[in-house]
């Protein structure tokens, strides 16, 4: 998408990862001066290489500039050490991410064009991807990206007859100030990425102006910061549909179980039920899936397609993503699960669990998984975090060093074999994995290959 808002300005650009010089690229073709910066010379080298002017923009003369396009890895809330943001702002520059571009694009050359966008502290790449599938599946041209996937800018450009599906973290709404979605999706909120965002209140008000500046909004409406945002939502006029895990006061999306429910005023009638789809297991899966649902619902996607679609949902990679089984057991890799709270999550999900866990843990370790030991019939135990979490597993659990997760895996999947009721060979860590990978996707792959590998494997789920 070339951005032609910014024509004839002289615009910088700071952070040049995939998205910033996708940014770069589409301000310059759509005839921008852009200036772009970058810590790391490599990068810098790059963009050069692809024809962008590039400058130590540390010692900028402000003046010169209209606007300063940022990374959203890059800090705005907090201005230091971050000397780009700050000095700018100092001089009165506008700040924005790719997102805000999409959004001016969007504006002038397709102000009606579909758009859809998703956040949430938790889910959102889940609950983006369904939107995807169920529309794809209707027959829409779907347009899938933003903080999952493809960057923005790289995606077609918006019009009428495409639909875009956006995933926005909260720092890209930060750098998004005209960001005015046709359907809002906000999920949940908990305490994350407080570090950039100062206080609950402030990280809570950002989630909140993406669904306040909705046209529609579906609300998550299980935690109290999401309620609130739900109610400053309706205060405001904007047509709200809530969506609940628990329970809802009146209309909206209402999960029981595994099924989900469309309450009207007339009444609560069944729309889907989620019992036999593997990629979407799980209370946290359910809400994710009202809320997908939700949209297909307000595109006008009828409950017919809209279940037939679920069943061919094969998951994001890496959370609770099925890799084979052998005869009743399955083999799950939720590599993604760097923490007890995602872990929780899988736990709750599946019984006779052989868990494999361990890596560099994060404060608080395990402890709060307690109770669902019982569920747990052996751990094996990989990385740094061994000994410590040997120790909390304690005498409840039998526990196993296996050191490496290639260990793991063949130990647990010999043990499986022994059993004589279905278990399920868990790969949900609960910890960083850089003690013995680079990153999670990484480690995630590398279990699904040594669960490949394995004698009489079954790869599919069913
Ligand atoms: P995000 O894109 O927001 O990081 P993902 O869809 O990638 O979310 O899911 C990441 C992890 O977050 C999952 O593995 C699961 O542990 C947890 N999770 C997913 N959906 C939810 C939800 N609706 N509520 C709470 N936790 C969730």
């Amino acid at each position: 998408t070339p951005v032609t808002t910014f024509a004839g300005q002289t615009v910088a650009l700071f952070g040049l990862g995939g998205s910033g010089l996708a940014t770069a690229l589409a301000l310059k073709e759509g005839g921008a001066y852009v200036i772009a910066c970058d810590d790391n010379p490599a990068k810098m080298a790059e963009a050069e290489a692809k024809g962008v002017e590039t400058a130590d923009l540390r010692k900028a003369d402000w003046s010169r500039f209209s606007s300063l396009v940022l990374s959203p890895g890059v800090p705005l809330t907090h201005p230091e050490p971050h000397w780009s943001a700050k000095s700018a702002k100092d001089a009165g520059v506008e700040i924005f991410g790719d997102i805000e571009l999409f959004c001016r694009e969007r504006a002038k050359i397709a102000p009606k064009a579909p758009f859809i966008a998703i956040t949430g502290t938790n889910g959102k790449s889940t609950t983006t991807a369904l939107i995807a599938h169920i529309l794809r599946q209707a027959g829409y041209d779907v347009q899938l990206g933003g903080n999952i996937g493809t960057a923005i800018l790289l995606l077609q450009p918006p019009s009428d007859s495409r639909v875009h599906v956006v995933e926005c973290s909260s720092f890209q709404i930060d750098l998004a100030p005209s960001l005015a979605p046709t359907i809002g999706v906000h999920l949940n909120v908990s305490p994350d990425h407080l570090d950039r965002h100062g206080t609950m209140e402030n990280y809570a008000a950002i989630k909140e102006r993406l669904v306040a500046q909705s046209e529609k909004a579906i609300v998550g409406v299980d935690d109290a910061w999401s309620r609130s945002i739900a109610e400053a939502c309706i205060a405001k006029g904007i047509d709200v549909t809530p969506v609940s895990t628990r329970r809802l006061n009146g209309f909206g999306f209402l999960t029981e179980g595994p099924r989900v429910l469309h309450v009207t005023s007339s009444g609560s009638i069944p729309v889907a039920d989620l019992s036999d789809i593997p990629s979407l297991r799980g209370e946290h899966n359910a809400q994710n899936a009202a809320a997908a649902i939700a949209v297909a619902f307000a595109m006008g996607v009828s409950a017919d397609d809209i279940q037939s679609s679920l069943r061919t949902f094969s998951g994001l990679p890496h959370r609770m993503e099925g890799v084979g089984r052998i005869g009743a057991t399955l083999f799950i890799n939720d590599s993604k699960a760097t923490n007890a709270d995602s872990t929780e999550k899988a736990l709750k999900s599946f019984d006779n669990i052989l868990w494999i866990l361990g890596g560099k843990q994060k404060e608080g370790g395990i402890t709060s998984l307690r109770p669902y030991f019982p569920k747990i019939r052996k751990a094996y135990l990989i990385g740094a975090a061994s000994d410590e979490f040997a120790a909390t597993l304690g005498d409840d659990v039998p526990s196993v060093r296996a050191t490496t997760l290639d260990r793991a895996v063949e130990q647990a999947a010999r043990d499986a074999a022994a059993m004589n009721a279905p278990a399920v060979v868990l790969l949900s860590p609960a910890c960083a994995s850089y003690d013995q990978f680079p990153n999670y996707e990484v480690r995630g792959n590398h279990f699904r290959e040594l669960v490949k590998a394995l004698p009489g494997i079954n790869p599919t789920m069913g």
